[in-house]
């Protein structure tokens, strides 16, 4: 039914918000649940404050604590079918650190994310058309760290050693690229799989303390498509960006100093450079501020047009997090 829905939704830019459930240490803390889910399946929540509502948010889908991996996946399906059909797809995941970003893209194992099932359904969809279509699929992962992009598929590319810089080049009539970015041929899912995992473990073992960077760095996997219409000859070329962003927390000022305060600022300013573009391209304005951060530049061709954005807004229900919770919220009603 959600799949029906969001294939009728008219406009290219699409807002899903996803909130975490307690965990069981703020469970036997008797933590406070803050967001009411009695209309999500209007695309509705509601804040509370002090049992009573006080603000109601609407999206284009709300996904509760109690919403499932495969639930939040059939919002998300129809954009395999888009890629294929030649249009550009950018997935991003937005929020604060232990929000659930990681869950509802990577998933695990027992619980499979976005990324796996959407590229299990692209794979699927190849092998269905094969008869009409010939598609060739390969696939990038790099990081954006500090306004650097780093190739995930180089090995021995570590932060701090002599990793080759990679630069966007204009490629022509709106079109940009990235010389010397590895892009891996893949042919089913399995292939696929393994050089995204490749990638996962690259950037995990080059830091010291792999949650914390994951948490300042935007990860990004990006899913190039040639399709051949057997019949006539006619080919496209489309891409599939998704994208776990950096962490979405304001920092303390006090606690900030030195190379700490440039990573906030390089965040922060990546952010909101991603949410003015998305806002820009929403409100059809005849400026869209693309080069003020690494994303954004490096996306340029992906968002706009008539390529489709998803943007999974996550959120905690606990009244701790409230404040951080409040800014995600209206950083999504922004970009609606
Ligand atoms: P982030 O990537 O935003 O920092 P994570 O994805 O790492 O957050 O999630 C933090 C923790 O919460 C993880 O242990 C994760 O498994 C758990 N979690 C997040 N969302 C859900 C969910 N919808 N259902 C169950 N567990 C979740
Ligand atoms: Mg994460």
């Amino acid at each position: 039914e959600l799949y029906n829905k969001v294939l009728e939704l008219k406009g290219n830019i699409r807002v899903f918000c996803r909130c975490r459930p307690l965990n069981a240490d703020e469970v036997t803390s008797g933590a406070t649940m803050v967001i009411d889910f009695e209309s999500a399946k209007d695309g509705e929540l509601t804040v509370m404050s002090n049992g009573a509502p006080r603000r109601t948010f609407k999206f284009d889908a709300v996904f509760g604590p109690q919403a499932e991996q495969a639930n939040v996946f059939d919002g998300t399906a129809p954009f395999a079918a888009s890629v294929l059909d030649g249009y550009n797809v950018c997935i991003f995941a937005y929020g604060q650190t232990g929000t659930g970003k990681t869950f509802t893209m990577e998933g695990t194992e027992e619980a499979r994310g976005v990324n796996f099932r959407t590229l299990q359904k692209l794979f699927d969809i190849i092998q269905e058309r094969q008869k009409l279509y010939r598609y060739d699929v390969s696939v990038s992962v790099l990081e954006v760290y500090n306004e650097q992009i780093r190739d995930l598929l180089v090995s021995g590319n570590q932060p701090g050693m002599t990793a080759r810089r990679l630069e966007i080049k204009q490629a022509g009539e709106g079109m940009h690229h990235v010389p010397g970015l590895v892009e891996a041929p893949v042919k089913n899912m399995a292939e696929v799989w393994e050089v995204l995992q490749t990638g996962s473990n690259a950037r995990a073992v080059s830091s010291t303390n792999a949650n914390e960077h994951s948490s300042r760095s935007h990860c990004i996997h990006c899913v190039m498509v040639k399709g051949e219409n057997l019949l006539n000859g006619e080919c496209t070329r489309s891409k599939l960006w998704l994208v776990d962003l950096a962490g979405s927390e304001r920092v303390a000022k006090t606690e900030v100093q030195g190379e700490r305060l440039k990573e906030a600022q390089n965040i922060n300013r990546s952010l909101s450079a991603l949410g003015d573009v998305i806002s820009a391209l929403a409100t059809k304005s005849p400026h869209v501020p693309f080069r003020n951060s690494k994303l954004t530049h490096l996306l340029q061709d992906s968002l706009g047009g008539d390529s489709k954005t998803l943007m999974f807004v996550q959120i905690s229900p606990n009244e701790h997090d409230l404040g951080e919770t409040i800014c995600s919220l209206n950083f999504a009603s922004r970009v609606r």
